[in-house]
């Protein structure tokens, strides 16, 4: 990746005080996604991170882990796969819950979605405590996945997902804070 463009698209990310939330400061991608030069440089620093050139599938979490999961999936010539929340997905699902701060939260992947022994990249938009990615990666494993790593655009590193989700495998991120 070119000088300066890690520190431009850094800097294209919009920080959101109090949203959803009061106390959570929300990393805003969308100044990303509209412009199209950082969008293709960032999914390629995205599979650059990895190392990867060939993989069967990519999995992407719901919602914004579709639009990087899918445009790096394209772009490694995969098949892309979406995890999502309950009740969403029309066919025949395995589902996991997961702790959230207040309460939980579940996502399902359909039965077919990855054959035993494919390879496998997970990628996301941020990694914040890592509960969703950590579901994601049990739903890949369950379903004999052989995953090869984990791509996050963003890392929140103060939340510590990264070392919760260390030993399915290596975790890349593009931006860390
Ligand atoms: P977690 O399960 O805590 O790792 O949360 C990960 C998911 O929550 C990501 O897929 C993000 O879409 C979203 N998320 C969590 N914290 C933030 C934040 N500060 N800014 C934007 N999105 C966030």
């Amino acid at each position: 990746m070119a000088p300066g463009t890690l520190e431009l698209i850094r800097s294209t990310i919009r920080d959101v005080p109090d949203f959803p939330n009061p106390g959570i400061l929300f990393k805003d991608i969308t100044p990303v996604l509209a412009n199209p030069t950082l969008l293709a440089q960032t999914i390629d620093g995205m599979i650059e991170a990895t190392g990867i050139t060939q993989v069967d599938k990519v999995v992407g979490i719901d919602a914004r882990g579709f639009i990087f999961g899918a445009l790096i999936a394209e772009r490694l010539g995969a098949g892309f796969i979406p995890v999502r929340k309950k009740g969403k997905l029309p066919w025949q699902t395995r589902g996991i819950d997961y702790a959230l701060e207040y309460g939980t939260n579940s996502v399902e992947m359909h039965l077919d979605a990855i054959a035993s022994g494919e390879t496998v990249l997970l990628a996301d938009d941020l990694l914040a405590t890592g509960g969703t990615a950590g579901a994601a990666l049990h739903l890949i494993e369950q379903a004999g996945g052989k995953l090869l790593g984990s791509t996050f655009f963003i890392e929140l590193s103060f939340l510590g997902g990264r070392e919760k989700i260390a030993a399915s495998g290596p975790v890349h991120a593009l931006i860390t804070y």
